[in-house]
């Protein structure tokens, strides 16, 4: 056969066969390109992990119900309100097959998380996507982009690769308007940072799991991936209304997360130490690179998140070659139509004098 394009599905071709992203060689270079931790997995976890290992020839139990129990008395919902998922992309690509369908949209923002148009386009719908404001969500041109057809509204917050933050009140605001056939799909990915930070600077950030106890119109996203140091073994959750949950789910895969994995999860969620420090050291390195930024005269914002947005002034996928050859990985924000920004994610203290250094003689 000549190709397969006459036999796949329409959400199949409108991927194209080139989907599939190429792994970051990283072997030897500073990896600050992914928004992962620096400071390793959970320790706890590790230890849950290798003890899970001796069990390894046993199926999982099918919907994690320890994990998602341990989770609901977390955030004071009903175990029944929580689905835990191989990460939350691959919980974005279920509650987008859950409620998208051709001649549906979706709306996010520009600039926003690449995993949005994907699973949108996966499930044969439209993605709108709203200019950015002020580097981050404009929540009501959003509002105003809601038709019959919307049934989600993606929001990243902080939004990932901006690095943007809507504050609670905001939030509530904008769900009071919000239409009662949307679901708005609060991605928290870093949660930890950013409520870490809001304490900081007197900020209310986030109170996203009351809404869920209201039964409101929301889906909350959190995962392991970023301050528990988890994102190799894929563990992200999400918690809504009940009945929404129990559909998304029925059209998740079987034993969706693995017994090393629900192991991680369970271990990592007491890990406070583990967290704490992350988020201590993550908090005193952007307070440095964000001066030395500014001080080399980039319009640098205070973050809320383990990673920062960078305007370079010019084409970003050649300035992250030149970075790269200096040893150092960055994310050219090209992709998401920022093609003269770089996102940096957060290095240890050695890692970050070293960007700085590359960074000087890389412009
Ligand atoms: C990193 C990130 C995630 C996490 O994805 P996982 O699949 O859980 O690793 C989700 N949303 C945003 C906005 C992110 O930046």
């Amino acid at each position: 056969m000549d190709t397969f394009f006459d036999l796949v599905t329409e959400s199949a071709r409108s991927a194209g066969p080139n989907a599939k992203t190429t792994p970051d060689q990283s072997s030897g270079l500073i990896k600050l390109n992914a928004n992962e931790s620096v400071y390793g997995p959970s320790p706890r976890a590790l230890t849950a992990m290798r003890a899970a290992l001796e069990n390894s020839n046993l199926y999982p139990d099918n919907d994690s119900p320890t994990l998602r129990e341990k989770l609901a008395k977390k955030h004071g919902v009903l175990p029944q309100q929580i689905v835990v998922g191989n990460g939350t992309t691959a919980l974005l690509g279920v509650i987008a097959r859950t409620l998208l369908q051709s001649g549906r949209n979706a709306i996010t923002s520009a600039c926003s998380f690449i995993s949005y148009p994907a699973v949108t386009q996966t499930a044969c719908a439209r993605l709108i996507e709203v200019p950015l404001l002020d580097r981050g969500f404009d929540l009501d041109a959003i509002l105003k982009a809601i038709d019959a057809n919307t049934r989600i509204v993606f929001l990243a917050n902080p939004n990932n690769p901006t690095g943007s933050l809507l504050d609670a009140a905001s939030i509530d605001l904008f769900l009071a308007k919000v239409p009662q056939h949307v679901i708005v799909v609060l991605d928290e990915a870093y949660f930890d940072y950013a409520q870490y930070f809001a304490q900081k600077r007197g900020v209310e950030y986030s109170h996203a799991l009351e809404y869920v106890r209201e039964n409101r119109n929301v889906l909350v996203l959190r995962t392991f991936s970023k301050a528990h140091g988890l994102a190799g073994v894929r563990v992200g959750y999400a918690s809504g209304p009940a009945e929404l949950i129990s559909y998304v789910a029925q059209l998740q895969e079987v034993f969706a997360l693995s017994t090393i994995a629900q192991a991680a999860a369970l271990a990592a969620i007491d890990d406070e130490d583990h967290i704490k420090h992350a988020l201590d050291n993550n908090a005193d390195q952007s307070e440095w690179l964000e001066q030395k930024l500014n001080g080399m005269g980039y319009d640098v914002l205070p973050t809320w998140t383990n990673f920062i947005a960078i305007e370079v002034g010019e084409d970003s996928r050649d300035f992250a070659r030149r970075l790269r050859k200096q040893g150092v990985l960055v994310r050219p924000l090209g992709a998401w139509g920022a093609p003269t920004s770089i996102r940096v994610t957060l290095g240890r203290p050695e890692q970050n004098q070293f960007f700085v250094q590359a960074l000087a003689s890389a412009r």
